[in-house]
């Protein structure tokens, strides 16, 4: 699967070029310098998740379980994957909402972890990728398509060349 197949021929072009000079890691990490975040657990993402509904949705419906996912494939998944579960509860139809995001998300800059949890808080509110769901996007992470942009050349990088570093080493 192509990360950036839907973006205009122009773009991925010079994404492409990056990428065939060897440039493209390069070109990410001067983008991203502040290196790989510190949410390590899946208490420490749900902690992270919630702060942001926090301050953006707070009346939104709460939300049950915040997980990385190993198994997750990104592409597959359209960035994130989201489970909506209805259960009865006494005669309640209650509707809560799991978000798990991908386990490679654990080993990136913030501004890439912000922008899966951002989409997949937006889907809290809007189920389709219409209108309305980008300007959430871009309401809780002003840069929202920037970043989502550059979570996409990660991708092709990852395929390209199996694993990248963020800090150089010297
Ligand atoms: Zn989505």
């Amino acid at each position: 699967m192509n990360p950036i197949g839907a973006y205009p021929p122009e773009l991925q072009a010079q994404a492409l070029q990056l990428l065939e000079a060897g440039q493209l890691a390069d070109w990410l990490r001067r983008r991203f310098p502040g290196g790989v975040h510190g949410v390590r657990t899946d208490g420490a993402l749900y902690d992270y998740v919630q702060a942001l509904k926090n301050a953006h949705l707070r009346n939104a419906p709460p939300i049950q379980k915040v997980a990385y996912d190993s198994k997750m494939r990104v592409l597959e998944h359209a960035l994130g994957m989201h489970t909506r579960q209805s259960r009865i509860q006494g005669s309640k139809l209650k509707a809560k909402r799991d978000i798990r995001i991908a386990s490679l998300f654990r080993e990136v800059p913030e501004p890439f972890l912000r922008m899966i949890a951002v989409h997949e808080l937006a889907h809290v509110r809007e189920r389709e990728h219409d209108k309305a769901f980008y300007a959430l996007c871009c309401h809780m992470q002003p840069d929202y398509h920037q970043v989502e942009w550059s979570v996409r050349l990660y991708l092709l990088e990852l395929q390209r060349h199996g694993t990248m570093e963020w800090t150089t080493t010297g």
